[in-house]
């Protein structure tokens, strides 16, 4: 492509056969009738289903959709993360492939935008009725916990659906992040931001690839990502078990000296697990930590790009 887009919607796909044709059919008449230049940068996240044949058969009649493909499924925060650095245009919209983020928010992010003069615009989610009971409940306490970590500028209910501007993109870029989590590094750079209230829609089709595994990871890497007080919890719990230890030293003295007989086997054994237990935690907290360091250390980018469609030769690893 010669001179940028105006607008770039980045869309990671993974085995998505099913939705992505549908998703192509309502998106593709909402961008056309923008009336600015665009592309959509579908980046292929290893997808083993027919997906990749289907992404080509896409291209073939809609040239703004440009196809990155990864050499192998690196997740969806990874193929974000190529989709926001390559994409060229002044303004670039992150959206799902299953429809879950409606399309025709697009061109409201994108005049709000404009005439706002705002870096960043969140699509919030007003309704989660069509999640289970479960995601949503998860969802309400990932949510909670992100606010007290990354502060108020956080929006609650802002997931991965959002345009930026070029500015704003190249500041993400510029981040030294391997495993970047998007959501909480956005409201962090502290960028001029508006919102735009949508409803969660149901996955058109096909299933969800965020088990409970892959959403624990998310909060996990979040909260490693942006706080040190998981750490500072284990010394709390070391002091509250110090605390609760002399008390029991002291009463079992006073019972002594008054004569009575020291409460004997199940409280020492009581005492002993408690402290094991709080020490373990502390160990495998400083895992977590330390597991982080090491692969950031380590350096390795977060995927590796098999293909783009832009640059049909491009190949080497993303950073
Ligand atoms: N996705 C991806 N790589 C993965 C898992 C998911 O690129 O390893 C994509 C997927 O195709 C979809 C988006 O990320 O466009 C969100 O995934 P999904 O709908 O499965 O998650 P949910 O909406 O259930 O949280
Ligand atoms: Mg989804």
């Amino acid at each position: 492509m010669s001179t940028a887009p105006q607008l770039s919607v980045v869309m990671p796909i993974y085995n998505e056969q099913e939705a992505l044709p549908l998703t192509v059919e309502r998106l593709r008449p909402i961008l056309d009738g923008l009336g600015v230049d665009y592309e959509v940068v579908g980046v292929d996240d290893g997808s083993t289903d027919a997906t990749p044949v289907l992404m080509q058969k896409i291209r073939q009649d809609w040239p703004e959709f440009r196809i990155i493909r990864f050499s192998r499924n690196s997740g969806h925060q990874a193929a974000l993360k190529a989709g926001l650095h390559r994409a060229f245009g002044d303004y670039v919209v992150s959206i799902d492939a299953d429809l879950q983020d409606p399309p025709e928010k697009i061109p409201e992010m994108l005049a709000l935008a404009r005439e706002q003069n705002l870096d960043i615009v969140y699509g919030v989610r007003g309704d989660r009725g069509t999640d289970t009971f479960f995601k949503r409940r998860t969802a309400g306490a990932y949510y909670w916990l992100m606010r007290r970590l990354v502060g108020k500028r956080m929006p609650s209910q802002a997931g991965d659906y959002r345009l930026l501007s070029r500015a704003a993109v190249d500041a993400l870029k510029a981040l030294p992040e391997h495993q970047p989590v998007y959501r909480l590094l956005v409201p962090w750079l502290g960028f001029p931001s508006g919102e735009v209230v949508y409803v969660r829609e149901e996955r058109v089709a096909g299933a969800t690839h965020y088990p409970l595994a892959k959403m624990m990871r998310l909060a996990l890497d979040s909260i490693t990502n942006f706080s040190a007080a998981p750490l500072r919890l284990a010394t709390y719990l070391g002091l509250v078990s110090f605390v609760v230890c002399i008390g029991l030293a002291i009463h079992a003295t006073v019972s002594y000296a008054l004569g009575s007989t020291v409460p004997g086997w199940s409280s020492l054994f009581i005492g002993m697990l408690f402290l094991g237990g709080v020490q373990l935690i502390c160990v495998g907290l400083l895992g977590e930590y330390v597991g982080r360091i090491y692969s950031a250390v380590k350096a390795r980018p977060a995927y590796f790009i098999g293909y783009d469609s832009a640059e049909d030769e491009q190949r080497g690893p993303g950073r």
